[in-house]
């Protein structure tokens, strides 16, 4: 007989990094600064707010563009 205990535990931790995983940008690492605007920002995230985070994204895409030609 399975023990329901380990399954439910095992399902938590996937869920739980699945989460984290969703959460983290691809590719950057928080460095205490907002990658957009430069603010010190919490340890942990990449950008103060969305604003900054759309923003960023708009001028990566545009540098992607731009690069390829
Ligand atoms: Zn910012």
């Amino acid at each position: 007989m399975p023990d329901d205990a380990d399954i439910t535990q095992a399902r938590t931790e996937a869920e739980a990094e699945l989460f984290r995983r969703r959460k983290r940008e691809p590719g950057l690492l928080p460095i205490c600064v907002c990658y957009y605007c430069g603010s010190p920002i919490n340890s942990g995230v990449l950008f103060c707010d969305v604003y900054c985070r759309d923003d960023y994204e708009r001028e990566q895409r545009l540098l992607a563009f731009r690069g390829r030609r």
